[in-house]
């Protein structure tokens, strides 16, 4: 018998994802190539992927409802995002573009907010059982994750920037213009000057940029700074402590301010594997040496590394269909 499977579309800053997936969150198809630039290829790429899955799936099912996301703003009411500068996007009617192209309503969100839903349907250690996706990559061979109720969970991306989301009772946590969970631009100290224009935010100590800033190549940079430090690279030592500092800085805040449970990290820096999650560990450590109230709350436990294999925004983006958005709380209507 066919079977009613979900599409997800997850546009990356460098690379579109994807995925055809069951309600449960198990993944059936995948493909994935370099995202375009500019809105025009953004939409072209998704779109020819999205016909990729759809036909490799076409003997198990059909495609019923499809979401997708991207950086930038994504406002999930009208389907426009705005501001994703990595991609060369201003402004671009992504659910609308999307869904015309496909013939069938595409709901957006933006990627790191998807990746939370994804990451919480999944459910933290639960996608350790199958963490494989090379046969739904390569055909249409399945992939099935755990799945739970894990409480409230935060998403913490460290790509070039850091921005985190938080999923609560299964709700996406917004805020005014979905702005919860930008905790990478909470001023901590130091002078360097963020992108955003304040000075010394979080995401200047524990991000990509930030990494590339504090051992840049013209120093021996551009490698793994963790090896680096471990075979004595004094400059690469000290831009890990810096960043596991921030890392463990993050995880603390998630924890004291959003009530997370559990938090997950994805993006790029997790290639950095498990000497940077023994040097987040190591920091979490020394965070609960000066204080039984930290020491309490057991942060060392709480977070992991979404596994590489595992395509977590997609399977969020899927997902979007049929819930709620989560509440709004909109600078505008502030206003009006
Ligand atoms: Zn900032």
């Amino acid at each position: 018998m066919s079977e009613q499977l979900l599409l997800g579309i997850d546009i990356g800053g460098t690379k579109t994802a994807v995925a055809a997936v069951r309600h449960d969150g198990t993944v059936v198809a995948l493909r994935s190539a370099p995202s375009g630039r500019g809105g025009a290829q953004v939409v072209d790429v998704a779109v020819r992927l999205a016909r990729e899955v759809a036909d490799a799936v076409s003997g198990l099912g059909r495609i019923s409802a499809a979401g997708a996301c991207m950086p930038g703003l994504v406002d999930p009411r009208t389907g426009l995002v705005r501001h994703a500068v990595n991609l060369d996007v201003e402004s671009l009617e992504l659910s609308s573009e999307l869904s015309r192209a496909l013939g069938l309503r595409v709901e957006v969100e933006n990627d790191v907010k998807a990746a939370a839903l994804g990451a919480h349907h999944l459910g933290p250690r639960g996608w350790g059982l199958h963490p494989d996706v090379t046969s739904a990559a390569s055909g249409t061979g399945e992939t099935a994750y755990g799945s739970g109720d894990v409480g409230t969970l935060a998403y913490l991306n460290l790509g070039t920037g850091l921005a985190s989301a938080v999923v609560r009772g299964g709700v996406l946590v917004r805020g005014i213009d979905g702005a919860a969970g930008e905790i990478g631009h909470l001023p901590v100290g130091g002078d360097v000057v963020c992108s955003c224009g304040q000075v010394g935010c979080l995401e200047t100590i524990a991000s990509g940029s930030a990494l590339a800033r504090l051992w840049p190549p013209s120093r021996g940079g551009g490698r793994d700074p963790f090896a680096a430090a471990a075979a004595g690279d004094a400059a690469a030592a000290a831009a890990v402590d810096v960043l596991c500092d921030g890392v463990g800085l993050a995880i603390q805040l998630l924890v004291l301010a959003a009530g997370a449970e559990h938090v997950v990290i994805g993006g790029g820096l997790t290639g950095l594997g498990e000497p940077f999650v023994e040097g987040v560990r190591a920091d979490l450590r020394r965070r609960g040496r000066s204080s039984r109230m930290i020491a309490a709350l057991d942060l060392e436990s709480r977070f992991e590394l979404v596994p590489a294999s595992v395509p977590v925004a997609a399977i969020g983006a899927a997902l979007l269909p049929g819930r709620a958005p989560g509440p709004f709380l909109l600078t505008d209507e502030l206003a009006g």
